[in-house]
């Protein structure tokens, strides 16, 4: 679907289609794809009333190529509301090889686009790394996969970045394609009592989440990085191959290739059924640890954090009779 030829773009009529979208029939040329993917996120802000005039809007990081997107994009439409300013939060998760490279992407964006940015290492946060809980076998003991251990650690330290930057939302570079495969996970697990994904809830005790790219596939996210020179991440995550969500995401980019228009027709249907429980109270107290917003005594977050650090003390307070044992 990439380069040059001499089509005509279905919007200005010039040869050079780059980019066509099986599920709309739109041939598109470079510049008119670029501004029709910038129109399309401020259209999503708008339809859901995502953000305010005067939000100082906390943009999560990674500095892979769907975060450096959803902050460029955020940048140019922040500069129309004079009230509203941009912070990037990026975090550490602590997986060495995998993250020095979208970092330093993140930094490299920042400095770039002259945005603020804070950055929060899982170590600070929780006192281990992500790469400690996994190769140190807690996630294991916890009968927890990687991805389920920093995910749910990633998103508390995002909020910890946020509230520390005096945020007032945070926007999340979740995709169509992400949102879709996050439904059907809860769908297979039995669980779709959960809120619609990036979509602003105030009033909650935590602060509100938005997704301005959630109507936008993230084969055009990638498109739109190549075509604006936003550097993409070579090196995979190590613990990424064999999660639930990699399992998800073949089958369903399969069936959207097959059957275009898919991931929409899954979103809304999806979003129907959200809808009919949204009078169930997702959340109805506080974390008794962090006070977040949590259905159980704990957080997931603090439940986690507080099983991995119990391990660790225990393991610690085991060495000594290691250490006996092995001097008699
Ligand atoms: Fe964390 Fe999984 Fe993402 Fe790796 S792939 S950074 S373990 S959530
Ligand atoms: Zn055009
Ligand atoms: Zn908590």
């Amino acid at each position: 679907m990439m380069g040059l030829n001499r089509e005509k773009c279905t919007t200005c009529e010039r040869d050079g289609v780059v980019v066509v979208r099986p599920y709309s029939g739109e041939r598109l040329c470079r510049s008119c794809f670029l501004q029709n993917f910038e129109r399309r996120v401020q259209k999503t802000i708008t339809k859901y009333d995502m953000l305010r005039e005067d939000d100082r809007i906390a943009v999560a990081l990674s500095g892979g190529k769907d975060s450096l997107t959803l902050l460029r994009v955020l940048v140019k439409i922040e500069r129309r509301f004079p009230k509203a300013s941009v912070v990037a939060i990026t975090v550490d998760e602590g997986i060495p090889g995998y993250r020095e490279e979208a970092l330093e992407n993140a930094r490299r964006a920042c400095e770039e686009l002259r945005v603020e940015q804070v950055v929060i290492t899982f170590e600070e946060a929780f006192g281990f790394t992500a790469s400690e809980a996994v190769e140190g076998g807690y996630a294991d003991e916890l009968r927890l996969g990687a991805c389920s251990v920093c995910g749910v650690l990633r998103r508390k330290a995002i909020e910890l970045g946020a509230m520390r930057a005096g945020a007032t939302v945070i926007a999340t570079a979740h995709t169509l394609d992400d949102i879709v495969q996050t439904y059907l996970m809860n769908a297979l697990r039995g669980d779709l009592n959960h809120p619609p994904i990036g979509l602003r809830r105030d009033g909650t005790g935590a602060l509100p989440r938005v997704a301005p790219l959630r109507l936008t596939p993230e084969r055009e996210v990638i498109l739109y990085a190549y075509y604006s020179g936003i550097p993409m991440q070579e090196v995979e995550c190590p613990y990424s191959s064999g999660s639930q969500r990699s399992l998800i995401r073949s089958f369903l980019n399969e069936f959207e290739e097959r059957y275009p228009g898919s991931l929409y027709a899954a979103l809304r249907s999806l979003e129907n059924l959200l809808n009919r429980s949204r009078g169930s109270d997702f959340e109805r107290g506080t974390c008794r640890l962090c006070g977040l917003p949590s259905g159980q005594d704990l957080c997931r977050s603090c439940e986690i954090v507080s099983s991995i650090v119990n391990l660790k003390a225990e393991r610690l307070r085991r060495v000594p009779a290691v250490l006996q044992t092995a001097f008699t």
